[in-house]
């Protein structure tokens, strides 16, 4: 075995490397508990609240904060939802109208930003994001993650020894980086098609998050790369859009109204934002 993994060469080792990842993500294979994907949650919730410089808890205003609560709770009891009693599913609001983004940790705390809530332009909209932030962690795609850049380490570790030359660390990071910066294309197009299941249990149109790609769109001519710096961790795209879309037609859902919409409720709750 020493002898064939001497033999294969620097530049194959990125291949096999990249490769391996890419098996192990593909797989699914998770390392953890659930138990630890809330350990992990809760030690970067009290990370992140020790922050405020960088996260800015929006403490004052118990009425937003209890508005996305209740759209939250609403999704929860969707039947597709497996780990409400084991996730904690905790909100917090980020008082920073300069950042267009939510995300979630593993186990399920959820931090929405002000500028995300006041870029959408209605409530079926920040329920579609909401639905999307709690499949990454019902499908716990951070330790997965985490799983497979593990298993090339170990890879690494035992085959390059103590001493892995520049080429290696190069495929190293390169795989860390693309695996930790973003969510990837598969896990943003399960997490938009578990959006679409959950809210399909609600008052809201399933299909909620496409208006969050079409404000985009608005928004987006001649700033494209700045818009895309914003949405970093969960990069929007023509076929996320295009993803939505289709399932709403295979679904046989009509078009959206003000009914399923709820624009004027969501208007009266961005008035009570600083
Ligand atoms: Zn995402």
């Amino acid at each position: 075995m020493k002898r064939i993994i001497r033999s294969i060469r620097p530049r194959d080792w990125v291949v096999i490397v990249v490769l391996y990842g890419t098996l192990f993500a593909a797989c699914g294979v998770n390392i953890y508990s659930d138990k630890d994907d809330v350990a992990l949650g809760q030690q970067l919730d009290e990370e992140i609240k020790s922050n405020p410089q960088q996260y800015p808890i929006l403490r004052d205003r118990p009425v937003v904060k209890s508005y996305v609560v209740g759209i939250v709770n609403k999704i929860l009891q969707s039947p597709a939802i497996e780990k409400r009693n084991i996730y904690p599913y905790n909100v917090e609001i980020i008082a920073d109208d300069e950042t267009i983004n939510a995300f979630c940790t593993p186990g399920g705390y959820i931090y929405v930003y002000t500028g995300l809530i006041k870029f959408l332009p209605n409530e079926a909209a920040l329920a579609g994001i909401l639905g999307h932030e709690i499949a990454h962690a019902e499908r716990r795609h951070a330790t997965k993650r985490i799983t497979a850049a593990y298993g090339v380490q170990i890879l690494l570790g035992a085959a390059l020894g103590q001493n892995p030359s520049t080429v290696e660390q190069i495929a190293a990071n390169l795989f860390t980086n693309l695996g930790f910066l973003k969510n990837s294309r598969d896990d943003e197009l399960e997490s938009d098609n578990y959006s679409m299941k959950y809210l399909r249990s609600t008052e809201y149109y399933p299909g909620g998050i496409i208006f969050f790609f079409e404000r985009i769109n608005q928004a987006g001519k001649g700033t494209a790369s700045e818009l895309e710096k914003l949405f970093l961790t969960h990069p929007p795209s023509q076929e996320r859009y295009d993803n939505v879309q289709k399932t709403m037609q295979e679904w046989g859902i009509p078009q959206p109204t003000q009914k399923n919409l709820f624009p004027d409720r969501y208007g009266d709750f961005k008035a009570k934002l600083p």
